[in-house]
């Protein structure tokens, strides 16, 4: 019979001949037992030496199967770190763009949810008067924000360089905003690690959603508010449709 290659035929016929020597001594036991002429005591002996053989085989094998569960469980933490890996954000760790579209669709199917999309304030400025690593600890700072305002109840993603959506499932709009400027009030508050000495702000879109949306219409809508909250002096939540919110923090120092 043919057998195809796989990697437990590999690992088969890599593994040691366990049957060589307890072969050889069932086949001398069936021999003396297969001898007129040979005692009793010398086929004790022989079955004597069959059974060490097994025990031995039993270990073996149990040592074995061991060493492939080993394996098994080396295989599924590695498949589960890649899984993180295409999922997360090398950066920040919350969700990258894929992943957040991909669950932002699923959200939308099943519930109405509002894309709240923020973006922080001149931040070029930043990375051109403290350098790029003082940049990415900004943005670190900004992502514990989001974190420790929203929790479990939304979906953080990156889907841009300073980009960043929060997903609010089942939220109403009123709500949504409320959270909107908690997490912008939380940014402007914020005091980031030396050597940015300076207050940074973000501005922020929202889009309430009815369930069916699209994730690039809902992300449509959240940039257009977003535009709006840029265009009209930052550090603000805007929101497509009514009302629109004159939430204006303290102007960026
Ligand atoms: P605005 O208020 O209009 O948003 O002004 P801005 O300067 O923030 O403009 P914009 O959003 O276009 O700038 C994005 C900048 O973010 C440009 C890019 O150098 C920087 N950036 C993007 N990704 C990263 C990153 O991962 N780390 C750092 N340090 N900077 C990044
Ligand atoms: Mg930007
Ligand atoms: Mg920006």
């Amino acid at each position: 019979m043919v057998v195809t290659t796989s990697s437990a035929d590999a690992s088969t016929s890599d593994a040691p001949d366990l049957f060589q020597s307890e072969s050889e001594a069932l086949e001398k036991a069936r021999a003396i037992r297969a001898d007129a002429n040979a005692d009793a005591g010398r086929y004790r002996q022989a079955l004597g030496d069959l059974i060490g053989h097994y025990e031995r085989l039993m270990r073996e094998t149990r040592r074995l199967i061991g060493r492939s569960d080993r394996a098994e469980r080396e295989m599924h933490t590695l498949t589960q770190q890649l899984q993180y890996r295409a999922t997360h954000d090398a950066l920040t760790d919350v969700f990258n763009r894929s992943a957040v579209i991909e669950r932002a669709t699923k959200a939308l199917r099943v519930d109405c949810a509002v894309m709240v999309l923020l973006d922080i304030d001149e931040f070029k400025k930043v990375n051109d008067d403290y350098g790029h690593p003082a940049g990415d600890a900004v943005i670190l700072g900004i992502v514990d924000c989001l974190r420790r305002i929203v929790g479990g109840k939304g979906i953080i993603g990156r889907v841009g360089g300073e980009e960043f959506t929060v997903v609010l499932p089942g939220y109403e709009l009123e709500e949504a905003l409320e959270l909107a400027d908690t997490m912008r009030a939380a940014i402007e508050n914020h005091v980031f690690e030396a050597p940015v000495n300076r207050r940074i702000t973000s501005s922020f879109g929202v889009s309430a959603n009815v369930m069916g949306t699209s994730f690039d219409t809902a992300y449509g809508l959240a940039d257009a508010a977003l535009y709006k909250a840029k265009r009209s002096g930052r550090n603000r939540v805007e929101c497509t449709g009514e009302p629109l919110m004159p939430m204006a923090g303290p102007a960026a120092a």
